[in-house]
């Protein structure tokens, strides 16, 4: 049996409170991490079809031997796949050699010609971002091309990533959006809690998932002094302790890594005190908050 705590989903699918991040995890080091993630009891997969790595992430699948039914894989549309959502799954379905995804995100409210260039990450000549006019295509559009997959059976849940309390309220206010994000994934971790925005999507039954938990690249996080003290008073690593702090306030959490170790280890969160939780909530009241992952969209994400 799981001990890992789940959410319940507005789907009434029940989602694991950690899984495993995949962002950077390419090649070999994909497919090794989600074999020794689903080894050490992960059942929870996040990646995304701009991480290049849809199909190493599908053959560990495959190869674990893990029933599909068993399994909860995250997967999301990338900024010039907007206009083109079932075509896009359609890929990712079958980079994953799978039938169906459990959660499909909108990985950012933007969006991007498709035929720009670099093709991923275009610009125009002047070095700005490509983006394609608001006014011809925005966001929700693109989240009625996701509301129109879930009668397909072939995603079961869908959801949005990097969206700010302004954009969940109007995507809301839409008459012709008439399902809720089951899911909303944002940068989450003690130097930014984004309290207001976890409490308002929580508020609307959306699960909110924790990206960049430890601080992304090189874990900056797990030098903060509080986080150290928990980890000595418990006797786990502060990786632990910033993962934990997640799960307290209910959140889902995704760390990534590529060292079997310490998948393992980020599986085994433990239970933090409601004064504990709360002095981690403090850490950026202190230290002053601090955003990592920011592309420059040349327009205005985050508040
Ligand atoms: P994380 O905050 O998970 O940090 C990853 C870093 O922490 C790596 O350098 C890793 O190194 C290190 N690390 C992992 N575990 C430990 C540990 N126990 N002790 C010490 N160091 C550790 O970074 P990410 O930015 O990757 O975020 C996690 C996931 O969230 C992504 O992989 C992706 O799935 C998702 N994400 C989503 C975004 C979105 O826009 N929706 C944006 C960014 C991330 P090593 O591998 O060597 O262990």
């Amino acid at each position: 049996m799981s001990l890992i705590p789940t959410l319940t989903l507005n789907t009434k699918a029940k989602i694991p409170q950690v899984g495993l991040g995949t962002w950077q995890s390419t090649n070999d080091d994909g497919y090794k991490s989600v074999i020794a993630a689903l080894k050490s009891g992960y059942t929870l997969i996040d990646t995304a079809s701009v991480y290049g790595n849809e199909a190493e992430v599908g053959k560990a699948i495959k190869d674990s031997g893990v029933p599909r039914e068993k399994l909860f894989i995250t997967t999301k549309l990338w900024c010039t796949d907007h206009q083109n959502v079932a075509k896009a799954l359609h890929k990712s379905l079958e980079l994953l050699e799978l039938d169906y995804i459990d959660l499909y995100l909108i990985h950012w409210p933007i969006a991007l010609n498709p035929h720009g260039t670099p093709a991923l990450f275009p610009r125009l000549p002047d070095g700005r971002r490509d983006l394609v006019d608001e006014k011809e295509w925005d966001y929700i559009k693109t989240y009625k091309e996701l509301q129109k997959l879930v009668s397909t059976g072939k995603v079961k849940a869908i959801g949005i990533s990097n969206f700010n309390k302004f954009r969940i309220e109007k995507l809301l206010a839409d008459p012709e959006v008439t399902i809720v994000p089951a899911a909303l994934q944002i940068e989450l971790h003690p130097l930014l809690p984004q309290q207001e925005l976890v409490d308002y999507a929580q508020s609307k039954g959306i699960v909110v998932e924790a990206y960049s938990p430890l601080g992304s690249t090189g874990a900056p996080i797990l030098s903060n002094e509080t986080l150290i003290k928990f980890a000595k008073k418990h006797d786990v690593s502060p990786a632990t302790i910033a993962l934990s702090w997640a799960v307290w306030r209910k959140t889902v959490v995704l760390p990534k890594s590529t060292n079997a170790e310490r998948i393992a280890s980020n599986l085994k969160v433990i239970k933090l005190t409601d004064e504990e939780g709360k002095e981690i909530n403090n850490i950026s009241k202190v230290s002053g908050t601090k955003r990592i992952v920011s592309p420059d969209w040349g327009v205005k994400v985050f508040d």
